[in-house]
């Protein structure tokens, strides 16, 4: 016997084949139903009117299910000419033949009708599977029988027998043929190939005993605990196999009449067309037992491989990890699993530790008293998961754990809970990965930024000290030092008694130098008032080509003596801005004073006064010795002098451009410099036109 065969995805007759492939295939079902149909016809039992099984149904139903739904009608179509043919060949008239054929037709559109999904090929692996199958049977078979009773014998009561037997017949051939033909799970895990051999043996050996002899009625079930037994242990490819193998057996022993059914009709004088009926439910019988069977076997199987698979998947994570350590404890803190990462950290091995620690093995002591009492619990392990009783899915904390070595480590431990397939909580598992170096390269870190902020704080504070120290040394100096020039002065006019040459010389020299020490005061006692902004700027609006003109006039005398030729360049306007004009003028008398005592006589000075509209400027321009590049950067440092201004004894401190700088920022302004050794200089002086609120000193 052959059917369409094992058809998969993709080979399947007429699923998804190219049109050639399924017209081979079509043809080549439409043939073996003729044959069977034929073969069945010929071996029907003597006097009965059909055919005491029926193979050729279950071979159409399976054609029909295989066949893509645009195609199927003419699928119908072969069927019903291929039955009527066979029907014909096999002796009957044509009136009868055409009503099986129709019969057969009817009933392959009624299941492929129940059975058929909307697209894919059928397939055949769970129980829902078999529930629409036998549904399908039912409902194609009682299709058939009507309208084969309804051809054999019209209304005739005698009908009933013959539809009952087609019944019996077709629906043991679709339960039993069509599961063979459909898409099944691959076998996996099922037992061995020694016993399938053993329990094939014993299925025939118990069907040839039941039906190859005069079998005794009750027996007639015996071969099904041996289908049982191979649905149980094989899955449903083996079941369906055999239940075919064994229903094609049975069928042909009670055909050639050896077995229990043709002996006991004959003893109880029922109809000959009982015989097939009762074969032929034994057969169900036999399917409706043994294919759930073999479908919960088969999803048995198949959700083991899934379990152990997934398990299979969660060791290897568990032991690829070995860096990180997880380990998994039962609800009080019994150890259930501990990895290689665990091993790694801690140094015991997963059989020292499993069934016979807690993690009170390896967390801190100390650590966990201390943090239980924080958190108001008894000291113990609690403290590790009672974040969690509070419904959160997990906790990541540091924890301090001590290897077995006893070396001390800071890890990093996520703790959740586990839970069983009921969604109870059975224990807790956690995984932690060594922070120590983290850890410690933070602390280290932490603690020198501290001490940088702290050695800030110092400077800041010395600065501070230092500028106070020179403002009260510069105050306090000043006093003595004006009374040492007013001496000076009344020696020098004589006002004390008449001095001699010589005495006069020194006094001179005495009174330049207290001058300059004056000088020198009073700059630094500005300059600690303008920085540390104890210095009231008194910001008014002011016109800058005004203040120049103020501090060229008290500039005069220098000017007069340096032998260089000074010109201001000013717009014919004024240039307005807000600032403390006398601190403005101290600046531009600065620059300008500068200017007069680097340049040469014979030099010039350009003064120039620039309205730049949110600024304005006044630059002043020399062509005297210049500065060298290497020390620009440094002019605006206090006491810092060019080495040229040192060795040619240039007269000044070294702080008049600080002050500069300083007044310049004080109004949040600036003060640039442009400068070629030997060519001369540029130092140009800018500031904000308006200062904002007048009110306010800035
Ligand atoms: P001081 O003029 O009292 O030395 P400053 O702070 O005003 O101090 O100037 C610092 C140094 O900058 C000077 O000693 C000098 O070397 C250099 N300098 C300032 N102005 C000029 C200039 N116009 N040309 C050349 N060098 C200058």
């Amino acid at each position: 016997m052959s059917s369409p065969g094992r058809l998969r995805d993709g080979e399947a007759a007429g699923w998804s084949t190219t049109p050639h492939a399924w017209v081979a295939w079509w043809a080549a079902a439409l043939v073996v139903i003729f044959f069977l149909a034929s073969a069945s016809v010929w071996l029907a039992p003597p006097q009965s009117s059909v055919a005491a099984w029926w193979p050729a149904s279950g071979v159409a139903v399976a054609l029909a299910l295989w066949t893509r739904r645009d195609r199927l009608p003419l699928t119908v179509l072969g069927i019903a000419v291929v039955t009527t043919l066979a029907n014909v060949w096999g002796g009957r008239s044509w009136e009868t033949a055409v009503g099986f054929g129709v019969a057969n037709a009817c009933e392959v559109v009624v299941v492929a009708w129940f059975y058929r999904g909307a697209s894919a090929p059928p397939g055949f692996s769970r129980l829902p599977d078999l529930g629409r199958l036998v549904l399908a049977a039912a409902a194609g078979a009682g299709a058939a029988a009507v309208v084969a009773g309804v051809t054999v014998a019209g209304l005739d009561p005698s009908a009933f027998v013959t539809m009952r037997a087609v019944f019996a017949s077709h629906a043991a051939a679709i339960l039993i043929i069509v599961p063979m033909t459909m898409a099944h799970p691959p076998a996996r895990g099922h037992a061995p190939r020694q016993e399938l051999v053993v329990q094939s043996v014993v299925l025939a050996l118990v069907v040839g005993a039941v039906f190859g002899t005069k079998g005794e009625l009750p027996l007639a079930f015996a071969p099904m605990p041996v289908l049982v037994w191979g649905a149980a242990r094989f899955g449903v490819r083996i079941a369906a196999a055999q239940l075919l193998l064994s229903g094609v057996a049975m069928s042909l022993l009670t055909t050639a009449g050896r077995g229990p059914f043709p002996f006991a009709v004959e003893r109880l004088d029922y109809p000959p067309e009982t015989v097939g009926t009762l074969l032929q439910a034994v057969l169900v019988a036999s399917a409706l037992v043994s294919l759930p069977v073999a479908l919960l076997t088969d999803e048995l199987a198949a959700s083991l491989t899934r379990a152990r698979t997934s398990a299979e998947t969660l060791e290897g994570v568990m032991e690829a990890a070995t860096q990180t350590a997880i380990i998994t404890t039962d609800l009080v803190g019994n150890v259930t699993s501990f990895n290689a990462g665990a091993e790694n950290l801690l140094g015991w091995t997963a059989a020292d530790v499993v069934g016979h620690a807690t993690p009170a093995w390896w967390h801190d002591a100390d650590q966990l008293d201390l943090r239980s009492a924080e958190a108001g619990l008894e000291p113990g392990l609690r403290v590790l998961v009672e974040p969690l009783e509070g419904g959160s899915a997990s906790d990541r904390r540091d924890w301090v754990w001590r290897t077995r070595a006893g070396e001390e480590l800071i890890v990093s431990l996520r703790v959740s809970p586990r839970h069983d397939a009921e969604g109870r909580r059975i224990g807790w598992l956690g995984i932690a990965e060594d922070v120590t170096r983290n850890r410690r390269a933070e602390q280290v870190l932490r603690s020198a930024l501290d001490r940088e902020r702290e050695a800030g704080q110092r400077l800041v504070e010395l600065d501070r000290a230092k500028t106070d120290f020179i403002a009260s040394v510069s105050h306090e100096l000043r006093t003595p030092m004006t009374s040492v020039i007013g001496n000076l002065e009344m020696l020098l006019d004589d006002s004390l008694g008449a001095t001699t040459p010589a005495q006069r010389l020194a006094l001179q020299r005495t009174d330049r130098n207290a001058r300059r020490l004056l000088m020198m005061l009073e700059e630094l006692l500005l300059l600690s008032r303008v920085e540390d902004g104890t210095f009231d700027l008194r910001v008014r609006r002011t016109d800058l080509v005004e203040i120049v003109e103020q501090a060229l006039h008290t500039l005069d005398v220098a000017r007069g003596r340096s032998g260089v030729d000074v010109e201001l360049h000013a717009p014919g306007e004024q240039v307005e801005l807000d600032a403390d004009a006398e601190q403005v003028e101290r600046a531009v008398m600065n620059l300008v004073s500068n200017a007069l005592k680097f340049t040469p006589a014979g030099g010039r000075v350009d003064i120039r006064v620039r309205d730049e509209g949110a600024t304005v400027s006044v630059s002043v321009g020399d062509t005297g010795v210049g500065i060298a590049p290497e020390d620009v950067d440094r002019l605006f440092d206090r006491f810092y002098r060019a080495p040229s201004a040192v060795r040619e004894a240039v007269p000044g401190t070294g702080l008049g451009l600080s002050i500069v700088r300083a007044i310049a920022e004080r109004h949040h302004g600036s003060v640039t410099v442009d400068s070629r050794p030997g060519e001369g200089s540029t130092f140009t002086l800018r500031l904000p036109a308006t200062q904002g609120d007048e009110s306010t000193p800035a």
